[in-house]
C-alpha cells in the first residue's frame, strides 16, 4: 500500500460532531451525563470511555474484596439516593450507577470501547477535533465538539505502578498488581505477601486472609485508618421512621459532612489528638500488647495522605485471629522463595501482591494541540482546579482527596451546565481562563503542596500537572465545604473568563 492508502485507510471516514463531548464513563463521566440532560436540555453529548463497560475504577480494579473506602452516601450522588450500608462493594457501585444510566436514559449517549487519542483545538474554528479509536475493531473515529469535559480519572487504567526491586525475576510465584488481578489466580491455602500499606492493601488483606494459608502486609512505613461499624446510626434511625430515602440521603450526607469537617480540622489545629482518636481505635481491636506504635503510627500529621475507612475493623480483626500479619521494613530483594528484607529476615511467599499505588496520568494519555501546537498541561496554570490558563472550552473533573471524589463531580458538573447555558445566551463561542492583571506577580507552585497532602502517586508525577497560584481561583484547594459555597457564586463575568 503506498502511503497516501495507508493515510487513507487510517483515517476516519466521518466526522459527527456534539455540543459537548466527555472523556470517559466513570463516576465522574457519568455524573456529568446526568448533569447535561438535566441541567442543560436541548445540548447535544456524547461520553467516550475506552473499557467495554462504565464504571471507570469500579470496573478495572477486580480483586478480592474491593470495595469503597468513603460512604457511599457521599460517594454516590447527590440526586439519587444510596440506601444500603455506607461501605460499598464494586459490585454495589457499579449497580448504581447502572441505574443511573436507566432511570436517565443515558445508554445512547455513551460508547464503549472508544479509546481517545487526540484532541486539537482550533481557535479558527472554536472547536476541539477528538480522534478516537475502537479498542476492539482497531476503527478510528472522529468528532468535533464545542466543549470537552475530561472525565478520564487520575491514573492510567491499563497499568498500575510496581516499583523495580532487585531480583524480582528470580521469585518463583506469581507477582501480581491489584489493577490487573488475573481472573483465575488460586491463592487457596497459600502464603501471600502483600506489599503496600494503603486502603487496596488494606481491603485485600482479610478479603483473601478468609482463604489464604497466611496473608503478611509488608509495609515500608505505616498508614492511619479510620474504623467502626459499616453503617450509619442516624440513616439506620431515619428508616425505622419510615423516612422517605431522599431525605435520609440528604440528612445522612449533611450529618456525614459536618463530622468529616470537624475531624479534617482537628487534624490541623490539634493533630495529636487527632492522631489519638484515630489510634485508640485501632487498639481497641488488636489490644493493648499489640506493638501499634510500630506498625500503625505514621510518621506524618493526619489527613496528609488519604484515610480509608476499615468497615467492622476486618483488616484488624484479621490479624487478631492470626490469619493476617504485619511487618514494618524494607525490602532488600526478592529471592526464589520470597522477599529478604534489610532486617535480614526472609518473607516466605507463594504468591506476592504489589498494592503500590498508581501511575498518575493527567491528561488521558491524550495528545493535546491548541493550533497546531503540543499542549503541555504542566506550562499550564488550574483556575479552581478545572480549567487551565490558555485552554479554552475545556474542563477537567478531579475530585477531592479528604471528602469523596464525586462532591465534586456534582459541583464541577453546576459550574460547566452554568457555564454553558451563559454562553448560549451570551451567544459566545469559546471561554479561555487567563491570569488577571492583578495575578501577574502571583507566585506560581506546583499542583498540590506536599505539606498539605503528598502521597506518593502525587510526588511522582507532580510535574505532569498544571500550577497553582496563591490565590482561592487559581488553585484546588481540596476544601468541599468552602467550594460547595463558592462554586455557585463563582462570577461569570469575572476578568479571568476571557469570552469571544
Ligand atoms: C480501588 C480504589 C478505590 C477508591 N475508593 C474511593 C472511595 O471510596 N472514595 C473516593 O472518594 N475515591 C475513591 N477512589 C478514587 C477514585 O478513583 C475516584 O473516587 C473515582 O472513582 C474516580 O472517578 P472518575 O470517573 O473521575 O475516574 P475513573 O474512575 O478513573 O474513570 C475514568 C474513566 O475514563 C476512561 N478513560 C481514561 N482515559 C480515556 C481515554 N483517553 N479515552 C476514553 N476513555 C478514557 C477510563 O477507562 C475510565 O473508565 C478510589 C480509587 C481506587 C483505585
Amino acid at each position: 500500500m503506498n502511503v497516501q492508502a495507508q493515510i487513507d485507510a487510517d483515517s476516519p471516514r466521518t466526522t459527527e460532531h456534539f455540543d459537548v463531548l466527555i472523556a470517559g464513563a466513570g463516576i465522574s463521566g457519568v455524573g456529568a451525563a446526568y448533569h447535561l440532560a438535566t441541567q442543560c436540555p436541548g445540548t447535544t453529548f456524547v461520553a467516550l470511555e475506552a473499557q467495554k463497560t462504565y464504571g471507570g475504577t469500579w470496573t478495572t480494579h477486580r480483586y478480592p474484596g474491593i470495595r469503597s473506602d468513603s460512604d457511599l452516601h457521599t460517594f454516590g450522588y447527590r440526586f439519587k439516593p444510596w440506601t444500603t450500608a455506607p461501605i460499598a462493594s464494586a459490585a454495589e457501585i457499579l449497580k448504581y450507577m447502572g441505574e443511573v444510566i436507566e432511570e436517565n436514559d443515558l445508554a445512547p449517549h455513551i460508547r464503549y470501547r472508544h479509546t481517545i487519542t487526540s484532541a486539537k483545538w482550533s481557535n479558527e474554528e472554536n472547536l476541539w477535533t477528538i480522534e478516537a479509536t475502537r479498542t476492539d475493531t482497531g476503527e478510528k473515529f472522529r468528532f468535533t465538539t464545542n466543549f470537552f469535559w475530561m472525565c478520564q480519572g487520575y491514573y492510567r487504567h491499563t497499568e498500575g505502578y510496581t516499583p523495580e526491586w532487585k531480583d524480582m525475576a528470580k521469585f518463583k510465584g506469581p507477582i501480581v498488581h491489584p489493577q490487573k488481578w488475573p481472573e483465575d489466580l488460586d491463592y487457596r491455602g497459600k502464603r501471600v505477601v502483600v506489599i503496600g500499606s494503603g486502603a487496596t492493601a488494606a481491603t485485600l488483606i482479610p478479603a483473601m486472609a478468609k482463604d489464604a494459608g497466611h496473608v503478611t502486609m509488608l509495609q515500608r512505613s505505616p498508614t492511619y485508618f479510620r474504623t467502626g461499624r459499616n453503617a450509619i446510626e442516624i440513616a439506620e434511625e431515619l428508616r425505622r421512621l419510615q423516612v422517605d430515602e431522599r431525605w435520609i440521603h440528604e440528612i445522612t450526607r449533611r450529618k456525614i459532612l459536618f463530622e468529616q469537617d470537624a475531624f479534617t480540622r482537628k487534624t490541623f489545629a490539634e493533630p495529636e489528638a487527632a492522631k489519638k482518636d484515630l489510634l485508640s481505635a485501632v487498639e481497641a481491636y488488636l489490644g493493648k500488647d499489640y506493638d501499634i506504635a510500630t506498625h500503625f503510627t505514621p510518621k506524618y500529621r493526619p489527613w496528609r495522605q488519604r484515610i480509608a475507612f476499615i468497615p467492622d475493623g476486618d483488616l484488624f480483626q484479621g490479624i487478631k485471629s492470626g490469619k493476617a500479619s504485619v511487618v514494618t521494613d524494607e525490602i532488600d530483594r526478592f529471592t526464589e522463595k520470597g522477599i529478604l528484607l534489610k532486617s535480614g529476615k526472609e518473607l516466605e511467599a507463594d504468591i506476592i501482591v504489589t498494592a503500590t499505588g498508581f501511575n498518575l496520568c493527567a491528561n488521558g494519555d491524550i495528545d493535546f494541540e491548541i493550533d497546531g501546537k503540543p499542549l503541555d498541561f504542566a506550562d499550564t496554570v488550574t483556575y479552581r482546579g478545572m480549567m487551565f490558563t490558555g485552554v479554552p472550552n475545556l474542563v477537567w473533573v478531579f475530585g477531592y482527596f479528604r471528602a469523596s471524589w464525586t462532591l465534586r463531580v456534582d459541583l464541577v458538573a453546576d459550574f460547566v451546565c452554568r457555564l454553558l447555558n451563559h454562553m448560549k445566551q451570551t451567544g459566545v463561542k469559546k471561554v479561555t481562563p487567563e491570569l488577571r492583571p492583578e495575578d501577574h506577580n502571583m507566585p506560581i507552585l506546583p499542583w498540590i503542596d506536599p505539606e498539605n497532602f503528598n502521597p506518593g502517586y502525587m510526588m511522582r508525577g507532580m510535574h505532569l500537572l498544571p500550577k497553582r497560584g496563591d490565590k482561592p481561583e487559581w488553585q484546588h484547594n481540596q476544601d468541599y465545604w468552602a467550594e460547595k459555597d463558592e462554586f455557585p457564586q463563582i462570577d461569570l463575568k469575572d476578568r479571568a473568563f476571557v469570552y469571544s
